[in-house]
């Protein structure tokens, strides 16, 4: 039997990479496509030479010519990290715009279904608590992380009017805090930089008094989440994240105790707009997906801080 064929913006990145090679385990043939501005070939090289996947290095900003026939469009391209889009702003809204439009024509083109990476910066900086899909969010368009957020915002905007309007089989993941090997050490987010400075003997660097939550889902878990959207028949938001939240400053001493770093605790002025809290209502996914995360904090951490060491001790 031909196998599917599946398209994956931002391949070469975190949870591109991840997913690609899910797709792959499913049978799938993936095409990758990555501009390379904040992803890095090294997440698929373990890819090169398996026939079933194929990359291409392309800015989906751009139009996106694609031979043959596309069953799948999973749109992850973006610069995901908030010291990334505050670097790369103008990129970041156009990725969610352009590149948005273009995915969503290389779908309809091909009569694929598309899935859009969304985010729980949607919410903003939250009044409601824990988020569920149907709050509409409190986000500042004009801030430092408005070019993140109103481009995620467009971008659902733009894929439900794909649906309603041309009638194509879309879904959109709100997706909240992931990690997992693979995240880069200099990407600024919270559990690349506590691990890379505990393991290194550097002071961790806890943004305001730490008290802000976050709530961390590990990548496998993250990945389970998007395929079976993908697989269902809901075109509306569904959240996928860990609902287990934790403060900023207890995270930084979990990792200090897994790490058995002396590292100390640097306390720094908090961003501009930083959300408060953060922990995603996921009754939906549950009814819906009959998902839920199945990988324990400790276990993740393990084997994100085995990921970090090894990538050290090769840096270095
Ligand atoms: N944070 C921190 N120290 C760091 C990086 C991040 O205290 O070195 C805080 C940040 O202010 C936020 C939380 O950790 O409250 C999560 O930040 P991250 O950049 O991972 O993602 P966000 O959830 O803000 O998009």
């Amino acid at each position: 039997m031909k196998k599917k064929t599946a398209v994956v913006t931002g391949a070469a990145g975190f949870l591109g990479s991840h997913l690609s090679d899910r797709l792959l385990a499913e049978g799938f043939q993936v095409i990758g496509i990555d501009s390379l501005l904040t992803g890095n070939v090294r997440n698929i090289e373990h890819l090169a030479g398996n026939s079933d996947f194929h990359f291409i290095k392309h800015d989906v900003t751009n139009y996106i010519y694609l031979p043959g026939e596309v069953d799948r469009v999973f749109h992850l391209a973006s610069p995901a990290s908030p010291i990334d889009y505050l670097q790369l702003p103008i990129q970041t809204l156009k990725v969610g715009s352009l590149g948005t439009h273009n995915a969503l024509g290389l779908a309809k083109a091909k009569g694929a279904r598309f899935l859009i990476a969304s985010t729980s910066e949607c919410y903003g900086d939250p009044l409601v608590h824990p988020q569920k899909e149907d709050y509409w969010g409190n986000v500042n368009p004009i801030g430092p992380r408005g070019v993140y957020d109103e481009a995620k915002r467009f971008a659902e905007a733009m894929t439900m009017a794909y649906h309603r309007f041309h009638g194509v089989n879309t879904k959109i993941v709100r997706i909240f805090n992931t990690y997992g090997p693979r995240m880069r050490l200099e990407d600024g987010r919270v559990v690349p930089a506590f691990i890379g400075q505990a393991l290194q003997g550097q002071p961790l660097t806890v943004f305001g008094d730490g008290s802000q939550t976050r709530s961390f889902c590990y990548v496998s878990d993250l990945v389970d989440g998007i395929f079976r959207l993908s697989q269902s028949d809901y075109h509306e938001p569904v959240n996928i994240g860990n609902p287990t939240e934790m403060t900023v400053l207890d995270f930084a001493k979990a990792i200090l105790e897994f790490t058995g770093s002396k590292s100390e605790i640097d306390f720094r002025p908090l961003p501009e707009d930083d959300p408060k809290v953060r922990k995603p209502d996921i009754a939906l996914a549950k009814r819906l997906l009959d998902w839920e995360p199945k990988v324990a904090f400790a276990d993740g951490i393990a084997s994100t801080v085995a990921y970090f060491r090894q990538f050290l001790s090769i840096a270095s």
